[in-house]
């Protein structure tokens, strides 16, 4: 099934967070992920001419969750999260667990638990597209903050992320290659970084977000998905 991704820009200038909104191209069904605040995704909703059913939350943090309860208020939609962080994560109905699959209309997706950025954080993978929506985790050449977990558990869910396709297309929930950007050439001044680079400038300059990028691309330009040794990883932090 072909599906279109959306991206919303919400605090824009401020913490550049990507709300999306999936829609399948049948439009049996449409879903939120990560509604940072309400007012940019109602007004790409109307435009769109969808109701999501559902918003999937990564994690509990308040630039992620931000619209939950307006929209819920508003669409009468479920909200849906890891389990793990069920108590912080504003309008929840639905927790679930490292592994679980559930489908949204006709578009399966599945939870992979990544912990490190916050302790229950969660990817949402959709292995049917080929898909994947990585939160506070894995940005554009860059990765999300320490705040909850440790190094090694961030360095764990990075490993699952490596684990996944390379044909898999991912979207983060920031614009942070600006900030990744300058560090990543630093590591790595191959074509392909440099092709990489052109055409995230390129984007940026158009306001157009850099996402998505191939996870094969990601691995090979991304200085903390190119880091091979755990050691080496953890003394970064
Ligand atoms: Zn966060
Ligand atoms: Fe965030």
């Amino acid at each position: 099934m072909s599906l279109q991704i959306n991206p919303v820009l919400c605090r824009a200038g401020v913490m550049d967070n990507y709300a999306y909104i999936i829609v399948d191209v049948k439009r049996d069904a449409s879903m939120v992920i990560d509604a940072s605040e309400a007012a940019p995704v109602i007004r790409k909703c109307e435009e769109l001419s969808v109701r999501p059913r559902c918003i999937l939350t990564t994690h509990h943090h308040f630039d992620h969750v931000g619209g939950n309860e307006e929209l819920k208020a508003l669409y009468h939609l479920q909200i849906i999260g890891p389990a793990a962080e069920q108590n912080l994560i504003p309008g929840l109905d639905k927790g679930v667990q490292d592994g679980e699959e559930f489908l949204v209309g006709k578009m399966r997706v599945k939870t992979i638990s990544a912990p490190g950025h916050t302790s229950g954080h969660v990817l949402w993978y959709f292995p049917d597209d080929k898909l994947l929506f990585t939160g506070d985790v894995l940005f554009n050449l860059c990765i999300g903050g320490i705040f909850e977990g440790t190094s090694g558990q961030m360095w764990d869910s990075l490993q699952k992320i490596k684990s996944l396709p390379d044909d898999t297309d991912f979207y983060p929930g920031h614009e942070y290659t600006p900030h990744g950007l300058p560090y990543a050439l630093k590591c790595e001044n191959s074509e392909l970084m440099r092709s990489y680079a052109q055409r995230a400038r390129q984007r940026l300059s158009e306001h157009l977000p850099v996402a998505p990028v191939s996870l094969g691309l990601e691995k090979k330009c991304n200085p903390y998905l190119r880091i091979e040794d755990k050691n080496i990883f953890e003394q970064y932090f």
